[in-house]
């Protein structure tokens, strides 16, 4: 009865993959060590990693963090709706997967913009029989389209509280189409005690000539998947009219890490801060 499917349309979403330029979901799903990627995206990934050697571990525990930062939500928060924008390809322990186990009746929604991930859809709509999901093809630029997706409105309600989940998006949406904007309408949608989940790239510990090489390659617009970094302050100002949680804007690594196991990756090697902030 609940269970939305990928939101019907006359093009078939591999008629939009294109696999000669690299795509953020396939880059990724390549420093992950997936299978689900193509020439361009390894190439793409290389010549990052040739910058930043340290890429892969920034990855695999930004994915890390996205576990933990549900493990919180479901766990000590309470929160059974989950609205998970920039879902990239399915790959172990996807949000669902994690809020399910903790607590079956959660409920998930998933947006991406990429067509090989809404090719990949039917492996995020396995929910449990108490719970649901729902995969919508939408863009983080347009929350109005998220908002009143019929399949949002069956799955989540919107008069209850929701975690937002933006983890490793924000930073492919530059500046001049503001993202601010549509980080603030979402959360306005969503009732007191909701929840926003954040994580973002930054340039502060790279070699200035990286970052610099970086910031002028973001602001040349580039080609598809560019990374546009921000510092710490930019990137707190996403959590704005929020109440971060313990241990506040952290680098991925360190957020509520103590269980995993020991050393943490540095700050430096990772690059990425993530935070968890609670609607007031
Ligand atoms: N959140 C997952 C995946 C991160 S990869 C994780 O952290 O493990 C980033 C994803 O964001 C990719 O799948 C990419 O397609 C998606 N994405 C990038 N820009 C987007 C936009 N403007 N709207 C929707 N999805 C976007």
């Amino acid at each position: 009865t609940d269970a939305p499917g990928v939101t019907p349309g006359p093009v078939h979403p591999s008629d939009r993959i294109d696999t000669s330029v690299a795509h953020p979901a396939r880059r990724y799903n390549y420093w992950l060590g997936g299978k689900d990627n193509f020439q361009a995206d390894r190439e793409s990934g290389d010549a990052m990693a040739e910058r930043f050697p340290t890429i892969r571990i920034s990855a695999l525990e930004n994915r890390r963090f996205l576990q933990r930062a549900v493990g919180y939500l479901a766990r000590e928060a309470g929160i059974r709706q989950f609205l998970d924008i920039g879902t990239g390809i399915p790959t172990a322990d996807n949000t669902h997967e994690v809020a399910q186990r903790i607590a079956p009746e959660s409920r998930v929604v998933y947006v991406d913009n990429d067509p090989i991930v809404l090719a990949h859809a039917r492996a995020l709509l396995t929910s449990s029989p108490e719970g649901a999901t729902a995969y919508i093809d939408a863009d983080l630029r347009d929350p109005e389209k998220i908002l009143h997706h019929p399949d949002l409105r069956r799955t989540i309600d919107l008069s209850r509280p929701v975690a937002l989940m933006l983890v490793a998006i924000l930073h492919f949406v530059p500046d001049s189409d503001d993202p601010y904007a549509a980080v603030r309408r979402l959360l306005d949608a969503l009732p007191p005690g909701s929840y926003l989940a954040a994580s973002h790239a930054t340039h502060e510990y790279l070699p200035p000539q990286v970052a610099e090489e970086a910031k002028a390659a973001a602001k040349g617009g580039g080609p598809h998947g560019i990374i546009n970094l921000r510092t710490l302050d930019e990137f707190t100002g996403f959590f704005a009219g929020l109440d971060v949680v313990e241990p506040g804007i952290r680098s991925v690594a360190e957020w509520r890490a103590e269980s995993e196991p020991q050393p943490r990756p540095s700050v430096v090697e990772v690059s990425m801060y993530g935070g968890v902030a609670r609607k007031p």
